[in-house]
Parts: structure tokens; sequence; C-alpha cells
């Protein structure tokens, strides 16, 4: 491990205005938080935590100067909106935008295969290195300690005032509360059921190109292009031309406007929406290749590719464990969609407040527990976990439907209201439109009024998967009074949370004996919730420890 120059600097001169840059040894410090992973979730709560709330953080990951590896796709309503909610300078992190998407949906269902679906709704693509550089400056500014090392998850203890960590060169770090934003395949966070997630595979990649873009429009963001036409029936063979429909991937494109050579720039990716197991690269990459020739686009210059492996409604965290998942840690991306970004940022400011709430008490004794139960309120409350389970069935259903069906769903999803399916799409408390999915009734109404937009075929596949596994994924108690219990659980994470610290109080002003918390209640194996597969709302997790 070797110590970051800036925070060494720092750490030198002393610092006026930050939380971290102290003249301590490291050895010394205890941090208020110690948030693990220097992704987009791990340097947006850093920020938060240490601009917005004062507290003592410091941010751990092996590769801190890593330049992160995608660049985020975001509608710019709900950009906007976070941007105006969080005041972290997100609305200067945008490198283009467009004012309209489309889509193609033809070829099937009756929809011919040249009709372009346009949706009048504004999507931009955010700079991983603007988003990079401004976190940077703020972890700076806010005195953000920046420790380059691997947390080694075999050492993760806690007590009741805190936790320690050793990093892989086995140095200690203690804090209060451990964050962990090490992202999809964290190794510190305990989950509840079978970890069996759909994965979203894309293959993408930057380039110039040497003519024009037909048949897409350059002002335009080309949302999806699920088209199989792209392939002449006598081109392949005839288990090719079956994997092409039941293997679905569509096309995923941003026109960037002109290099300085005047050659044109396009992000072109083929993506498998979400499938178990996941499909190959080489697959996406073969069929980009065969799309692009179909049209006449001729690649001069591969500027840059991208992978993209994003894990789909696994199992969640549960929800009573010491360390506060974050980000892809914490389950966040979309179940049905892949999204992330914007969710991660609209549970932010709540998780970055319930944590600050309980650690900024004076002489609180159980603050520490108490605060990793008030931010997985604030993260996981039950209308989002209800919600979750509806994008879970959702994906599910997805990933077993072959490119035929796919046209007819999504031809009909784009036929509704806007605020209706793109309240889908956010999915998550904050963003704008998600007041239509929140509670059951709003979700009942969404799925009435969807099915009627659907091709009866589309119909058909949607009540057998509704009848098949409508009850495993959540979907039933999702679109029933039956929410109404689930949600009425959440008032125990406050009880939880004051329990915790009238118990720590009363131990502590007694015989001086550690206070009788759950301390290590997370890392027990024997305690791994239930079987259920895929990651629905689990009742265990709410079980007052
Ligand atoms: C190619 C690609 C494209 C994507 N595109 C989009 C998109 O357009 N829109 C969208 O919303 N989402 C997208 N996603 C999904 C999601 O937003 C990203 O995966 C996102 O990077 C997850 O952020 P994170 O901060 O949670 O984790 P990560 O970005 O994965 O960061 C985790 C960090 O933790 C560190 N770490 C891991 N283990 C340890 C340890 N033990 N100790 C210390 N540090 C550790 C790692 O080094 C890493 O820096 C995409 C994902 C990929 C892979």
């Amino acid at each position: 491990m070797t110590f970051d120059l800036g925070d060494m600097m720092r750490q030198m001169l002393g610092s006026a205005t930050g939380n971290g840059g102290n003249s301590e040894t490291r050895k010394d410090v205890v941090y208020d938080a110690a948030i693990v992973g220097y992704g987009p979730a791990g340097g947006v709560m850093a920020t938060l935590l240490a601009e917005k709330h004062g507290l003592k953080v410091c941010i751990i990951d092996p590769n801190l100067e890593k330049r992160w590896i995608p660049n985020y796709g975001v509608w710019l309503e709900e950009w906007e909106a976070l941007d105006r909610d969080l005041q972290i300078g997100l609305g200067d992190c945008l490198e283009r935008t467009w004012e309209v998407t489309d889509s193609f949906f033809g070829g099937s269902n009756g929809v011919p295969p040249g009709e372009r679906c346009r949706i009048k709704r504004a999507y931009g693509r955010v700079s991983r290195d603007k988003m990079q550089a401004n976190l940077k400056a703020r972890l700076s500014s806010a005195g953000v300690a920046k420790i380059r090392g691997r947390v080694d998850p075999k050492t993760v203890e806690h007590s009741t005032e805190g936790t320690s960590l050793r990093l892989d060169d086995g140095e200690r770090i203690d804090c209060r509360l451990l964050v962990d934003c090490s992202g999809h395949k964290s190794e510190l966070v305990v989950r509840s059921g079978v970890d069996n997630p759909g994965v979203q595979i894309a293959y993408g990649a930057e380039v110039e190109v040497l003519d024009g873009h037909a048949p897409y429009d350059e002002n335009a963001m080309l949302f999806m292009d699920y088209r199989t036409d792209y392939v002449a029936k006598t081109e392949i063979s005839a288990d090719e031309l079956r994997e092409l429909d039941e293997v679905p991937t569509f096309l995923y494109a941003m026109p960037l406007g002109k290099s300085p050579n005047g050659r044109r720039k396009i992000f072109f990716e083929e993506t498998s929406l979400v499938a178990r197991p996941p499909i190959s690269f080489d697959l996406c990459k073969e069929r980009l290749d065969r799309r692009l020739k179909h049209h006449g686009i001729t690649v001069a210059k591969v500027l840059d590719e991208e992978f993209c492996y994003i894990p789909m409604g696994g199992a969640m965290p549960k929800l009573n464990q010491r360390v506060v998942a974050f980000g892809g840690a914490a389950a966040l991306v979309h179940a049905a969609t892949g999204y992330m970004q914007v969710r991660m940022l609209a549970a932010a400011g709540g998780v970055a407040r319930a944590i600050a709430s309980e650690l900024t008490k004076e002489g609180h004794p159980g603050a520490s527990e108490a605060a990793a139960r008030r931010a997985y309120q604030a993260l996981w409350p039950a209308k989002a976990r209800l919600q979750r389970d509806f994008h879970v069935f959702g994906g599910e259903f997805l990933m077993a439907q072959h490119a035929p069906i796919l046209r007819g769903f999504f031809d009909g999803f784009f036929r509704l209201p806007l605020p209706l399916w793109a309240g889908f799409l956010s999915g998550y408390p904050n963003l704008p439109h998600n007041e239509l999915h929140q509670d059951w009734q709003g979700r009942l109404g969404f799925g009435f009024q969807f099915f009627l937009k659907l091709p009866p075929l589309v119909q058909l596949q949607l009540m057998k998967a509704g009848v098949l596994n409508g009850w495993r994924y959540g979907l039933i108690r999702s679109v029933s009074p039956l929410a109404s219990g689930e949600e009425a659980k959440d008032l125990r994470f406050a009880d939880e949370a004051e329990s915790i610290r009238a118990a720590a109080i009363a131990a502590d002003s007694s015989s001086g004996a550690p206070p009788a918390l759950g301390v290590a209640s997370d890392m027990d194996p024997s305690d791994r919730g239930s079987l259920q597969e895929g990651g629905t709302t689990d009742e265990k997790e709410l079980v007052v420890m």
C-alpha cells in the first residue's frame, strides 16, 4: 500500500478546511466513515458525507487514479433533477445531450421494419472524466483521506464503537461506519437469499465513420434498434438464424458530432438487455459488425471500446448488517434495465443524511449500529423494495423472450404516456415520475394500461409469466394490498435504531460492561436469509435483532 500524494501533502501542511487532512498520523485516526471503493458510488457518498455533513471520511481503493470504465447514458430530466437536489456539480458533468431518442421495433407484430418510434425526451451522456475530476476536486477540498489499498474482507471486525479492517499490506484502519461501495462483486456485504442474477452484456465501440450513419438520424440518440432484418436469411445457417431471435440483442448508439479531422464520431453498442447465462462479448461484437455493414456504415477508426457486464436482479444486501452497502454493492441496479447511476444518486442524499443523523449525535454509544440501520432504511425502504420486486419480475420476463416478443413489448411500452413509462424506467424514490409507481395501486394501473397496448402474442406471454412466476418473483405482493403489510414493516427500522440507542446508553451507564448489541450478526454464516431465488423482498430482513 502507498500513500496518496495529495493526502500526504495535506497531512504535512495541515488543513484549515478539511476534516481528514490534519497532522495526525493515520494509525491514530478513527474515521467517521470509511468508504471502500472509489467508483462513482464511493466518490459520491464520500463527497456528501464530508462536504455536506462535515464527517471525517476516508476512501480506500487499490486503484485511486484509475479512469472509470463507462460513459453513462441518462435521461436528462432525471439528471437535472438530481443536479438540483444534490448540489455537487452534476450539471457540469454532461458531455453531450440529444433532444430526442429514436427506437426501431419493426419486423413483427404488424409493425413495418422502417417504422421509427421517436420519443421527445432528452437524453444525455455523462462524461466519466468530468465526473471523476469533479468528485476528485470535491474530495480534496473536503479533506477526504484517500488511502491506496485493498480491504481484506476476512479482517473486518465490528464492535460497539465501530469497525476495524486491514488492508492487503496489513495496515489497520478504524472507523465508526464501513460503507461498502466496492461494486457488484462486493465481498464485504452479506446478501439475502441465492444470488443468481441475470446479466446485461454489451460490446461498445466509439468510432470514426467514413460516411453517414443511415438509417439513423445524427441529431437523435438511438435508444433501441431491435430489428433483426440486418442479416439476410441466405447469409447464415438455420441455427444462426434461430439464434438471432432466441438470443436477442439491440443496438444503442450515440452520435457524437465531428472529430477534428472532419469525420463523424459515433458510439455504437450492441446489447443483450438481460440473459442468464450471459451471452458472449464476441457475439455482440459480431452482430455489431454485421449490422453496421448492412447499413453501409464503414468504421475508419476505433477510438475506444467498452465491455459492459452488469448483474441485474441478484440478491439484496441484508438490511440489518453493520456494513452499509451502496451503489452496485447494494443491488441498486434497475433489475429490468441495467441503469444504476441515477438510482445511486437518487439514494445518495437520503443515505448520507441518515448516516450523519446518527454519527453527529453527541455522546451516542450505539451510533455505529444505529447509523447502519438508518442508512438501510433510507436506501431500501419497503416502497423501493416493492418496486424492485416489480422490476425483478420484469427482468425475468424479458430474459425469457425471443426478439419478436421483445419488439412487441417495447413498441407497446413506448406507446404509453411518457410519465408512465418514464416512472417505470426510473423506478426509485426521488426520481421524476416515480410517484406513479411507488404504491401498489400505481403499479397495478400501469400494468393494466401497458397490457392493453400490447400485441396479443405478447399479452399471452405476459399472462403466462404472471401465473407461473408472479408469486416467486414478488409480482403479486408488489401489485396487491399485500404491499401495505410490507410497508408497515418499515416502522421497525426506526424502532430498532431507537432500541439500539437505548440499550447502548443503558449499558454504558451501568456496570461499564459492553452493551449487548448484535454486532456480529451480519457475519453469522448460519443466518443467510431465505433461499428465495432472484433477490426479492425477504421478510427475514427486518427481524429485530
Ligand atoms: C461498461 C459498463 C457500462 C455501464 N453503463 C451504464 C450506464 O450507461 N448507465 C448506468 O446507470 N449504469 C451503467 N453501468 C452500471 C453501473 O452504473 C456501473 O457498473 C458502476 O460503475 C457501478 O458503480 P460502483 O461505484 O457501485 O462500483 P464500481 O464502479 O465497480 O467501483 C468499485 C470500486 O471498488 C474498488 N474495490 C473493489 N473491491 C475492493 C476492496 N476489497 N477494497 C478496496 N477497493 C475495492 C474497485 O477497485 C473499484 O474502483 C455500466 C456498467 C459497465 C461495466
